[in-house]
């Protein structure tokens, strides 16, 4: 049987074990639920200023 960890709490998940399948690769339905909060709040923070993404193509431009 695999093994995964949480993402959220980082605890030991086992894989198809009756009662967290569906939840997988989430150790809990509170973790699943914190999981999709964090991308939902992501999602709606979205202010429409300059994210800190890396602007790889860019610095390449500046190099001719
Ligand atoms: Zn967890």
């Amino acid at each position: 049987m695999r093994k995964a960890a949480c993402p959220t709490c980082k605890a030991p998940v086992e894989k198809g074990a009756p009662g967290t399948a569906k939840l997988y690769p989430f150790c809990s339905e509170r973790c699943h639920l914190i999981d999709l909060g964090r991308w939902l709040g992501e999602e709606y923070r979205i202010p429409g200023e300059p994210a800190a993404l890396p602007t790889v193509k860019s610095a390449d431009d500046d190099a001719q």
